[in-house]
């Protein structure tokens, strides 16, 4: 049966020559089909003496066999040789670098303000929240700032319209006459919040933020305010021989009422551009709380006295980081924030 054989090398070679799926079908149809070359001889099959039929039959089916095992074997290396170019075609570079997850971070004023309150808890201080609308009484009345003082034309207040009386806050102090009410002495707090005045310059921003603080007890000085806000300034700005001035001033909450300075941190008093050449930074506004500001909320001013003070944290972050315009702290421009992640 040599036919058989030749049959079975010439359909071995004809499959190992074709690479494509639709193709090897067509070609399996020319031997093993209806009309194909080993179907052809098995019909001839009968012509055939018994004898003679049951070798060469056997020899057919081996030669059907081994066809078909080269048929599987050629579909499975096409699938395989499609399935790599598939992968190949499709294949991650994963030699780029990644884009990476971004991650949030505080915003520079939060951190400052976490960590003027951590300075303060650390001697003791207690941190108080109160309202961002407020009430003509708690805002300017307590404070020693009756109607037609002319301090209250010094901040130019945001009103609430059809809520007569209401407006929002132009400092924390309300919140320490809040705490003033509901506890009694001694007081020793710190007041940070947002704040609002109608006001919008490259330092200047109709919202921004305060602290204020508050020590209310038997027997507290103006020697007490220089210490504890001195050394304040020195740890927040990590500079131990930073120095402080008292100018005197107004506030009508306070008397006697303090500007306080220290020296600069950029040239460390020496005087550069920032401090115009003074070697001074304006810092806070402080002095000793008035007595009637504490007739105002119930407490006894003949048995306690107390200062209290107010800063910018605006100010404060924007002197520690160098960063010269108020208004990109608020911008949300995160080409900026992200520097400070
Ligand atoms: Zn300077």
């Amino acid at each position: 049966m040599t036919n058989v054989d030749q049959l079975v090398s010439q359909a071995t070679a004809e499959f190992a020559a074709i690479a494509d799926a639709a193709a090897l079908e067509q070609a399996k149809a020319r031997y093993l089909g209806k009309s194909g070359s080993l179907t052809e001889l098995l019909k001839g099959l009968g012509k055939l003496a018994p004898e003679e039929r049951k070798q060469a039959g056997a020899a057919i089916n081996g030669a059907k066999e081994r066809i078909e095992a080269a048929l599987g074997a050629r579909r499975e290396a096409i699938r395989r040789g499609a399935l790599e170019a598939q992968l190949k075609a499709e294949a991650l570079d994963i030699t780029l670098p990644g884009r990476g997850l971004p991650t949030g971070g505080l915003h520079p004023v939060t951190r400052t303000l976490e960590r003027i309150e951590a300075l303060f808890r650390s001697i003791g201080f207690d941190v108080a929240d109160g309202p961002e609308i407020e009430d003509d009484f708690h805002n300017f009345t307590a404070l020693n700032t009756p109607e037609n003082h002319p301090a209250r034309s010094m901040h130019d207040t945001f009103y609430l319209e059809n809520a007569p009386g209401l407006l929002l806050r132009t400092h924390t102090s309300p919140i320490q006459v809040r705490y003033m009410e509901t506890h009694k002495p001694p007081i020793r707090i710190i007041a940070p919040g947002r704040v609002y005045r109608v006001d919008s310059d490259a330092t200047h921003s109709p919202m921004f933020h305060q602290v204020e603080g508050l020590w209310i007890d038997e027997n507290v000085s103006f020697a007490d305010l220089k210490g504890v806000f001195t050394d304040f300034l020195r740890n927040f700005f990590e500079k131990p021989d930073l120095r402080t001035r008292f100018r005197p001033s107004f506030f009508p909450f306070t008397e006697p009422s303090a500007e306080i300075d220290m020296s600069c941190v950029f040239c460390d008093g020496n005087g550069c551009r920032v401090c115009s050449h003074t070697g001074w930074l304006e810092i806070a506004g402080s002095g000793m709380v008035h007595p009637n500001v504490l007739k105002a909320v119930g407490i006894d001013s003949e048995k306690y006295i107390g200062f209290a003070f107010g800063m910018g944290p605006d100010r404060l972050t924007m002197l520690r980081y160098g960063v010269n315009d108020l208004r990109l702290f608020f911008d949300g421009d995160l080409r900026f924030l992200a520097q400070f992640k």
